[in-house]
């Protein structure tokens, strides 16, 4: 069965980057967890896309369904005489009343497809970041990745009833897991990375899907940092007090972040709490730019679509 992949993040993290890169990366590998393109048989099996930002300018990957096209983001902020984030919040919510029209456009496609279908329109097409044009569409495959792209202003999807809406009736038919998009270079002061973790903890919370923590721009800032901090609340402290002395790690807000006093207690308490919440899961660190670390996304993908099913989809189905 497919799985549906939710990118989200804070606004330049790369969610939409790393979108063209999850596509390409689709295209040129049957297996998407396996390291090396494959010679096998199997065709890669196209994604499907939906592109839930109805305020970018420049999509890099052609979606199959994009909320631009049944709202005008700017004709919606002159309407209804509101200002950006209102535009893309009241946007999404008359995408929302779609939903039913976009899930079951979402089952035809994920069925196994016949075998010598019509020819259909809407087969994706798209461009590499190389430029190259994708393969010339032959018959719809089955899609077994569902990825979505959302607005770059992460809490209008998350904290709004529309955002609920959309996730939720995804989360109802296909597995769904969240990727958490992170800045990787700009969290590399103690007190970023603990806000962007409680971040990533109060969406795990609300969505209550499971969720890939996803260190992206590994080619600016290698994320074995944060890892370690993840795995090692010793070598968190290390940094903290590292902060604290003026120490020369991060070079990021070390003011603000330092360990001292009230501020510092806190951090210290908190990184207690978040270690349950590192243990649920998966960490991986890749560039959207290079490509660095796309099996291992897949790899994690596979396990979390896994866990959905397991632990996820009975607590779905019995609040239903
Ligand atoms: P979004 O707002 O989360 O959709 O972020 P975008 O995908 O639009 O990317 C924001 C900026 O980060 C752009 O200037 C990208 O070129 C840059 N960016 C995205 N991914 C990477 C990466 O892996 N490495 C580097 N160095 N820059 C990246
Ligand atoms: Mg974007």
């Amino acid at each position: 069965s497919p799985v549906a992949i939710v990118c989200v993040g804070m606004a330049g993290s790369g969610k939409t980057t790393f979108m063209q890169r999850l596509v390409s990366h689709l295209y040129t590998h049957p297996d998407p967890t396996a390291t090396e393109p494959s010679v096998s048989k199997t065709p890669p099996a196209p994604p499907y896309i939906l592109n839930l930002d109805p305020a970018v300018h420049h999509v890099p990957f052609t979606p199959n369904i994009d909320i631009r096209d049944s709202v005008n983001y700017k004709e919606v902020m002159k309407q209804f005489n509101l200002g950006p984030n209102g535009g893309i919040l009241t946007s999404l919510n008359l995408f929302s009343t779609k939903i039913d029209q976009v899930l079951g456009l979402l089952e035809k496609r994920t069925q196994p497809q016949p075998p010598a279908p019509a020819p259909e329109p809407s087969t994706v097409e798209f461009m590499t970041n190389q430029g190259k044009s994708a393969p010339p569409p032959q018959k719809p495959q089955q899609v077994k990745h569902i990825l979505v792209d959302t607005p770059g202003q992460i809490e209008v999807f998350v904290w709004s009833a529309s955002g609920e809406i959309l996730l939720s009736s995804l989360a109802s038919t296909f597995p769904t897991v969240i990727a958490y998009v992170i800045d990787t270079p700009r969290t590399t002061s103690t007190s970023t990375f603990m806000s962007n973790m409680l971040y990533a903890c109060s969406i795990l919370y609300k969505t209550k899907l499971p969720m890939i923590l996803v260190f992206n721009k590994t080619d600016a800032q290698d994320a074995e940092f944060a890892k370690e901090w993840m795995t090692d609340f010793e070598a968190f402290q290390a940094a903290l007090k590292n902060e604290e002395e003026g120490g020369s790690f991060g070079g990021e807000g070390s003011a603000v972040g330092g360990g001292s006093g009230y501020m510092g207690s806190l951090l210290n308490s908190m990184s207690l709490v978040l270690e349950e919440f590192y243990k649920h899961l998966s960490v991986v660190g890749v560039s959207a730019m290079t490509g660095d670390g796309m099996a291992e996304f897949f790899a994690g993908v596979a396990e979390k679509k896994a866990e959905f099913e397991r632990d996820y989809k009975p607590e779905l189905d019995r609040r239903r």
